[in-house]
Formats: C-alpha cells, structure tokens, sequence
C-alpha cells in the first residue's frame, strides 16, 4: 500500500464504517446476552461489510470460537453465567500459540474495568451504546494487528525453514554429496542409542584410500577428486538398508554406519565393498599393492552397553583400520572376529557378485 492511498496518513479524514466495506472483511464472533445489543452490532457490522457470528453467552461462544475461529471477537462483560472476564481467559486457553483480538463491551467505563479487561486477555474496551465510527476504527487496527502478527508467523517459519535446510547442507560433504564428519558423527550417536535400546548388533567401518598420496603426486589433485568421488558412490551403493549409513569422514578416509549388522554380516559387507570398487577399475598407476585403486577398512561391531559412544566405535574401528594397514592394505580387518577380509576369502570362499550382503 502506498502512502498515497493509504487511509492511515496523517491528513486524511477517519473512514466512516460505510466505507469499511471495500476492504477484507472480517468474521467478528459477537458474544453478548442482550438482544438490542446483538441487534445494533449486527446492523452496524453488516453495513461494514463484515461476517458476524452471533453468541447469546459464554458457552455458545466458546463453542463457535472454537469451530469457527473468528478473525475478533466483541466481548459482552456483564454477563448471566460466565462473565466476560472469565469468557476472556478461556477464549485465550483454547487457542495456545495463538492470538485472536478481543474487544470487550461494557456499560461502566471506569479505569479499574479497563485494567479488568487487559488483565483477562482482552486487547480493548468498547463502551456501550456502541458507536459505529469507534468501532468501525478499533477493528481496522485490530485487523492492522492481525495482519502484522501474520507477517511475523510466516516469517518466522520461513526463518525456521532456511535454519533446517541449511542444517541439513552444514552435514553434507560438497564433493562427495555424502555426509560429512559432523553429519556422521551425529548419525553415530542417534544409532549407538538405538542400538543400545533395541540390543541389537551396530557396526561402524572405517575405510581409507591406499596410497592415495601417490595417486595425488602421480595424476594430479583434480584426478584424485574424480576417484574419491567414485569411492564414495561404491560405498553409497553398498548401503541398501534405509538406516545404513556412507559418510566422509575427512581427506581419503570415509565412514559406514550398519545398524542390525552383526560381525559376519560386517565382513560380508566389507567384501561387498572391496568387489563394488573393484568393479569400477580405477588404474592406480603408483600402488605397490594393485594396478587399480584399493582401499583398507577397520571394522567393529558391537551391542552397545551403558559405557559405549559413537567416540569409542570409531577409535576402535580406527585401530582395527591400521590393523588392516599393517597386514598389507586392500582388506579389512574386524576386530571382533580377529580376522581379515583376506582370511575370510580364503576360509569361505568368494562371492557370488553379491551386492547386498546377508545380515
Ligand atoms: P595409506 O595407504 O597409508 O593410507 O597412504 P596414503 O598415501 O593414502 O595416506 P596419506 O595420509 O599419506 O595421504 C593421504 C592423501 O590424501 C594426502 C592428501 O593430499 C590426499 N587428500 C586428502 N583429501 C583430499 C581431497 O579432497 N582431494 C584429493 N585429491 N586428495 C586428498
Ligand atoms: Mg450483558
Ligand atoms: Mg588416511
Ligand atoms: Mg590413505
């Protein structure tokens, strides 16, 4: 709305309620016991344009602000039953978090009824008979208010949205698309919780790039980009369970988080892993280890008890992860089973292509 045409600049004279009926109509709940009242508002309402719902007391109008939630509702005081005190503070009960205008009506005008009416809930006060330029100009700032109290709620929620989205970035790894070392971290610690409440098995992997240093040194940073990336969508395809979980943990080091996955199903998901990357054939012209990119994993597995957190599964799996290293790289090393995937290859033969281990 511009200055220009606003009915609010200084200068221009108050609007006559006939002329309310060009803007938003407002639905005006009007709780009084008197029929003349009810009678001269509805007339005086109706001319204004606006939608009244009419209450002859407290219960009737409690009952229609709740099923029909008024934009303001006008509040008899002297009431049989329920006064308009009492109606007030219930009114404002049944809607927490919410705030509609409430402008009492009454016939005393002393300062002590006023400060009643704020101290109830009510937002103004009217005195009766009710003259139709007063309150044709109370309900254009109420309706001002509400506006302005709208504005607010949405913002706020756009607010809140933008704080969750970018949450949500704050936990995502830029180049791998996967979840960062605080996305992981957090992951973690929800899962050794639930594992620990539901006594069931979780495993945590580490898993480091061999020599990737060489691979770096021998075709270039950008090079060594386009392989982690391959690795992470090895280790993304190696998650089939909903709650499984791929992370980067930092630099060529990445994170598996296997929820219900006992430590053989572990070492089967560790094969998986090893025959995934396999299968992508990335040459590593460097590696004293194999002509393609390998990698080396550290598992552990547990139930956890009341003493375990997600810091103690990763310093584990990062112990066995060295293990692994020690042993000669591209395998896996379970503490649990004090094994390796090499071991294991050997004792159980291979894998029939399987992408998805049994657990
Ligand atoms: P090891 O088999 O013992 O793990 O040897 P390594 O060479 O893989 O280990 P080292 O810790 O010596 O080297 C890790 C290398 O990973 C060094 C670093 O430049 C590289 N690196 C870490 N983050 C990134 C990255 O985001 N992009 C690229 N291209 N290289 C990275
Ligand atoms: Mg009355
Ligand atoms: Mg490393
Ligand atoms: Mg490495």
């Amino acid at each position: 709305m511009t200055l220009h045409d606003s009915p609010d600049a200084p200068d221009s004279p108050p609007p006559h309620p006939a002329m309310m009926a060009s803007r938003r109509a407002l639905s005006v709940l009007v709780i009084d016991d008197q029929k003349t009242v009810r009678a001269a508002l509805d007339k005086m309402l109706t001319k204004a344009g606006h939608n009244i719902i009419m209450a002859v007391n407290a219960e009737e109008g409690l009952r229609a602000f709740r099923e029909q939630r008024p934009d303001v509702v006008l509040l008899d005081v002297e009431m049989a039953g329920i006064d308009g005190y009492e109606t007030a503070r219930r009114l404002r009960m049944a809607e927490p978090g919410g705030w509609t205008p409430i402008i009492f009506l009454s016939g005393h005008g002393s300062d002590e009824d006023l400060w009643r009416g704020i101290e109830a809930g009510g937002d103004d006060y009217l005195i009766k008979p009710v003259s139709p330029l007063v309150l044709g100009a109370k309900l254009r700032a109420m309706q001002r208010l509400v506006a302005m109290r709208q504005k607010l709620v949405t913002l706020s929620n756009d607010l809140q949205e933008a704080n969750e989205k970018l949450q949500r970035l704050a936990e995502i790894d830029e180049l791998t698309g996967l979840h960062n070392r605080r996305g992981l971290e957090n992951r973690l610690h929800q899962e050794v919780a639930a594992a620990r409440r539901e006594q069931s098995p979780l495993t945590v992997i580490l898993v480091d790039v061999d020599h990737f240093k060489l691979y770096n040194d021998l075709l270039g940073h950008m090079h060594g980009d386009v392989c982690l990336r391959e690795v992470a969508k090895a280790l993304r395809d190696s998650c089939h369970r909903p709650r499984d979980c791929a992370a980067r943990y930092g630099g060529e080091e990445f994170a598996l988080i296997l929820p219900n996955t006992p430590k053989s199903g572990a070492m089967m998901f560790a094969r998986v892993v090893q025959s995934l990357l396999a299968g992508r054939e990335l040459v590593h012209p460097g590696s004293p280890v194999h002509r393609c990119v390998t990698v080396s994993g550290g598992i552990t597995t547990c139930i956890p008890d009341d003493h375990t957190t997600a810091a103690d599964m990763l310093l584990r799996a990062d112990e066995a992860l060295y293990t692994a290293k020690e042993l000669g790289r591209n395998r896996f090393f379970s503490y649990e089973m004090q094994m390796d995937t090499e071991t294991h290859r050997r004792s159980f033969g291979g894998l029939d292509r399987a992408t998805s281990p049994p657990r």
